[in-house]
């Protein structure tokens, strides 16, 4: 398959931080999707909510499964453009490893919680676990990632934390663009999410399709499902109707995007950078989406059972950090070290590299009056 002009060709990378012999029989950026996949981070995405927690139910998403589906929609859509499979797969993969325990609840309380301390930000955690917290290498702290990987995972960043990021967080600064496949990761990131939210949302029972019948995107195919199928079953009509709202939102990406693409025809991924943005949803196909997501907003991201865990994961989080920081000798051995250097940072590390379980047996551990 031969990459187009515009996508990100391996053999032009900007490189990697720690200079390194080039990988042998794969291309840099299959090398990079392998060293994620080997990451202790992206193991423990399998225990990470995405909305519901892993105890919850065996078939909801996790993390893990949602970096997966956003990984294969985003390869299939670069294989239609000729942009780099592997650099897509790579950052999709590890767009999540910076996430806390208890999903977006967990990261509100830990950007709370470090609020006189710099904060907390899930995309920038996501390159420090690459730059620096993964142990395996002798040579070198966390995966050593070339730039364009890097680029790809850091999806947002404040002004203020751009400024310490050297040439990585330049264009927060002075609105460039990344790759195209990073803009095609945060893209698939976003179909997989409003999808398999819904797929999670009816199972639960906390959505039903009675009131998704308000969603444009949804009803549209729902009425075409149950127009030529009349009886199907409730599980396989859910199924049809997401199936085809993927595939509607991936072919209006496409058209789009082919279409700006042609516009501008950017020459190199430098083109791509300095072009406005061109993985894109056409208006009406970005106001359906938009009204989705704003409909799960609503109904089951803030549905009063969401809400209960919600509330009880930040309550899990505040103590956990308030606990670690009053008596940094309650942390384990191996953090005891960093601890020294910068206690808060340390302990931001700490939690957020746990899973829901680990966190809720870690409160425990700490809080419970009887051990289990
Ligand atoms: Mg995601």
């Amino acid at each position: 398959m031969t990459l187009a002009a515009y996508a990100a060709h391996p053999e032009l990378t900007k490189g990697r931080r720690h200079a390194e012999p080039p990988a042998q029989a794969r291309s840099e950026f299959q090398r990079d999707r392998d060293r994620i996949v080997h990451s202790t981070g992206f193991r423990r995405l399998e225990y990470k909510t995405q909305v519901f927690v892993n105890h919850e139910g065996d078939l909801f998403r996790t993390r893990l499964t949602h970096s997966l589906e956003v990984a294969q929609i985003g390869r299939s859509i670069a294989r239609v453009l000729a942009l780099n499979e592997d650099l897509t797969e790579a950052i999709a993969l590890a767009h999540d490893l910076g996430h806390t325990p208890f999903g977006h609840a967990g990261q509100d309380a830990l950007n709370e919680c470090m609020r006189e301390h710099g904060g907390f930000e899930h995309n920038l955690q996501s390159l420090r676990v690459v730059d620096q917290l993964e142990e395996h290498y002798a040579e070198f702290d966390g995966l050593n990632l070339c730039y364009e990987t890097r680029e790809g995972i850091l999806k947002h960043c404040s002004k203020e934390n751009a400024k310490q990021l050297g040439e990585l967080g330049k264009r927060f600064l002075n609105g460039r663009r990344p790759s195209l496949e990073a803009q095609l990761a945060n893209l698939a990131d976003e179909i997989a999410y409003n999808n398999h939210d819904v797929d999670d949302g009816l199972r639960s029972g906390l959505i039903t399709l009675e009131q998704l019948a308000e969603v444009e995107l949804f009803e549209r195919h729902a009425m075409i499902v149950r127009k030529a199928y009349p009886d199907i079953s409730e599980r396989r009509l859910v199924h049809e109707i997401v199936r085809r709202m993927i595939n509607a939102l991936v072919m209006d990406l496409l058209q789009t995007t082919q279409q700006r693409i042609a516009d501008h025809k950017p020459q190199s991924i430098e083109g791509v950078r300095n072009s406005g943005e061109l993985i894109a949803f056409s208006d009406s196909m970005r106001a359906e989406s938009k009204a989705l997501k704003k409909f799960l907003y609503d109904n089951l991201y803030r549905h009063y059972r969401v809400m209960r865990m919600s509330e009880k994961a930040k309550r899990i989080i505040r103590e956990l950090f308030d606990a670690f920081m009053s008596e940094p000798r309650l942390l384990p051995t191996q953090h005891q070290e960093k601890a020294q250097e910068n206690l808060s940072r340390t302990v931001a590390d700490y939690i957020a590299g746990m899973t829901d379980r680990y966190a809720m047996r870690e409160h425990r551990r700490l809080f419970a009056v009887e051990e289990d």
